[in-house]
């Protein structure tokens, strides 16, 4: 029987990574001009990394980790479901934080054991940025302005920031002790999962996604109304330097997020596009969680976003990018095929992109190849080139893609050939930067 790929993992295929690299260049750029340094930590880590971190009665640990045990050592092991664990790990055990605060972003794959359905895979793909070390809401400001930047470089409307403060340990446990007795009013519009966590974890209840806990959770009383002067500062100190910037946002005081580590700033970036509302990236300050792992109390911050949501409302904008090479090489006869890769060479050296036409056909096929691949020159080389050490040169496209009607074929030396190709590439073309 035919293999085929698991479930909910998806293959990306050439006709849609151009999406991909634009985003990934978009953000790698963004991330340069926050002063973020990319660092990129192992896709699995040992199940306790995660299961301290993100919290035993989540979603997540409970239900969508990849968690096995390794046969060959038996060590338990998990694909990561997310990638802050990781790099707390890191920065502990190579003490990032030695002389001062660090900018972090990472992007790659993280795995969870979900139903799939649009937007929700088992392998999904975040890009995401921490500020480990810093205390103060103008990081937490920082973060979100890098995301507004992102949607405003990718031309993304209408997604919407939600924020809410989740406080401190002491105003959790305040508030915990209410929204226990709020919760155990209304046992019986519970599902299972909210039972489980009413004593144990009662927060999560209300990050619930069934309808009638949500209900519960809607009528429960509101972590913001228990936060005392320093968180209340806090927040205040961040929605005070959005809107200096003029960033809008709504607060939803039932934004708690999927896992454990979060306190004070939570925040959602919402995307009102579709038919119904989906979160694209979330985020918040994690000031305990270096602790919880060992490390030495340090306050951080942090974003995720999901790669395929937000590549999902770029498609729906329509975004188009043509990967085309410079020149095609069209060769038959004898010695051509020499003397084509020699030539392809030669105008690779010169900064120029190249396909060299890979196995046998006439040149009429071949030159089928070239209008293919939406190349802008062929190089055409037979077996009256191979003997005068030339080549001829056809013009196939304009600068816009267009195809080029009745143009003569010229031919010339190979050195020649790269200054035409400057000539005529290098300099009526501002969408190329050939080294000159
Ligand atoms: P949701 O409530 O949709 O399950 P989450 O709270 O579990 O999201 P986070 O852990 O905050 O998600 O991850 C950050 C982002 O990663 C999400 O906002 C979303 O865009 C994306 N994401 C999370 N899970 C998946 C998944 N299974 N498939 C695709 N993207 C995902
Ligand atoms: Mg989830």
């Amino acid at each position: 029987s035919k293999l085929q790929a698991i479930r909910g993992m998806n293959d990306i295929l050439p006709a849609d990574i151009a999406y991909w690299q634009h985003l990934e260049t978009t953000a790698r750029q963004l991330f340069a001009e926050y002063g973020y340094q990319e660092m990129r930590v192992p896709m699995v880590e040992h199940t306790a990394l995660f299961k301290r971190s993100i919290g035993e009665l989540t979603d997540i640990v409970e239900k969508e980790m990849y968690a096995f045990e390794d046969a060959l050592n038996g060590e338990h092991l998990s694909l990561r479901p997310e990638n802050t664990a990781g790099v707390c790990r890191a920065v502990i055990e190579h003490n990032l934080t030695y002389e001062g605060g660090r900018r972090l972003w990472y992007a790659g794959p993280m795995f969870r054991h979900e139903r799939p359905q649009r937007g929700r895979y088992r392998q999904f793909h975040q890009v995401g940025a921490e500020a480990i070390g810093f205390a103060g809401p103008d990081v937490d400001a920082e973060l979100i302005l890098m995301c507004a930047r992102l949607w405003e470089s990718l031309e993304l409307p209408n997604i919407e920031l939600q924020l809410n403060s989740l406080g401190n340990s002491d105003e959790r446990a305040r508030h915990r002790a209410d929204l226990i007795a709020h919760l155990e009013r209304h046992q019986d519009a519970l599902d299972a999962d909210a039972k489980r966590r009413l004593h144990a974890n009662p927060l999560r209840v209300l990050d619930s996604k069934h309808p009638d806990v949500q209900a519960v959770a809607q009528a429960a009383p509101k972590l913001i109304d228990y936060l005392g002067e320093d968180s209340r500062a806090h927040f205040d100190g961040l929605q005070r330097l959005l809107k200096s910037r003029g960033v809008k946002f709504e607060i939803n005081p039932r934004l708690v997020r999927g896992l454990d580590y979060y306190n004070l700033t939570v925040f959602e970036w919402i995307s009102t596009a579709g038919d119904s509302p989906l979160t694209v990236c979330g985020g918040g300050r994690y000031d305990g969680l270096i602790e919880l792992l060992g490390g030495k109390p340090t306050p951080a911050c942090g974003f995720g976003l999901g790669v395929e949501r937000v590549l999902d409302l770029l498609a729906q904008e329509k975004f188009e990018v043509i990967e085309s090479p410079d020149v095609y090489v069209v060769h038959a006869g004898e010695g051509a095929s020499a003397y084509a890769l020699q030539v392809g060479e030669a105008l690779r050296d010169a900064g120029f992109d190249v396909i060299v036409h890979a196995g046998e056909g006439s040149f009429k096929s071949q030159m089928k190849r070239a209008d293919a691949a939406v190349a802008r020159y062929a190089v055409v080389i037979g077996e009256d080139e191979v003997r005068a050490g030339e080549v001829t040169l056809k013009h196939l496209r304009g600068p816009d893609g267009e195809p080029v009607r009745g143009a003569e074929q010229r031919r010339f030396a190979v050195a020649q050939l790269v200054e035409a190709l400057y000539g005529e590439l290098g300099f009526d073309d501002d969408t190329h930067d050939h080294d000159h």
